[in-house]
């Protein structure tokens, strides 16, 4: 299984480590090329609008849109997830269009705008541990969104199909649940364009 993240700015690495603890292989994505074999596809955290000029710039876009036409696994966090996004507020701002969500970029206030919260989760019994670090705010996830883990009254985790979207960074804790699920995911991805053979 190889997952490639989109390496411009952020915190891919961390992404890396940890995919690499589940037995994934790992390739940093900066060219359209990269993203070649790859079975799925994370967009880090960081900074939305710099990382979207950037694969605007790269002819990257294009490529991750047809990557997850054709079945591709693709997780946004934080900043990924507001590249996701269908709808993007607060300021408004282009996006890949690839999930059916209102984001509102840096929303939920003071408080919680860098904090470590617990929230329930339908991929496990214990509450999911969540880092925010300025994230957005799902205020509407549109029909065939699953609400996997809300924080708040509010969708941090959510999915269709076979795109990923979470408002806060999984990745930065010790629990890799959320991770797991994601390479079930771009495992089903694999198993189709394979034909349902399984290759090495
Ligand atoms: N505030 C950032 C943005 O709006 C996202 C922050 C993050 O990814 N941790 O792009």
């Amino acid at each position: 299984m190889k997952i490639g993240i989109l390496a411009v700015q952020g915190d891919f690495e961390a992404h890396a480590a940890m995919l690499q603890q589940l037995g994934a292989q790992t390739a940093e994505v900066r060219t359209p090329a990269d993203l070649d074999g790859c079975d799925g596809l994370i967009l880090p955290g960081g900074e939305s609008t710099t990382q979207l000029k950037f694969l605007l710039e790269e002819g990257l876009a294009d490529k991750i849109v047809k990557f997850a036409e054709r079945g591709g696994a693709i997780f946004g966090t934080c900043a990924g997830a507001i590249l996701l996004a269908k709808d993007v507020q607060h300021p408004r701002q282009d996006s890949l269009n690839l999930m059916d969500m209102t984001v509102v970029r840096n929303a939920y206030g003071r408080q919680i705008a860098s904090d470590v919260v617990r929230g329930p989760t339908v991929l496990k019994k214990e509450p999911l541990e969540m880092v925010f670090i300025r994230g957005p705010v799902i205020e509407r996830a549109g029909p065939g969104v699953k609400v996997l883990a809300e924080y708040a009254g509010k969708p941090a985790l959510v999915q269709r199909e076979n795109i990923l979207a979470a408002t806060f960074h999984p990745e930065l804790t010790d629990d890799t649940t959320v991770h797991e699920h994601f390479l079930r995911l771009a495992g089903s991805h694999r198993k189709r364009t394979n034909g349902g053979k399984s290759s090495t």
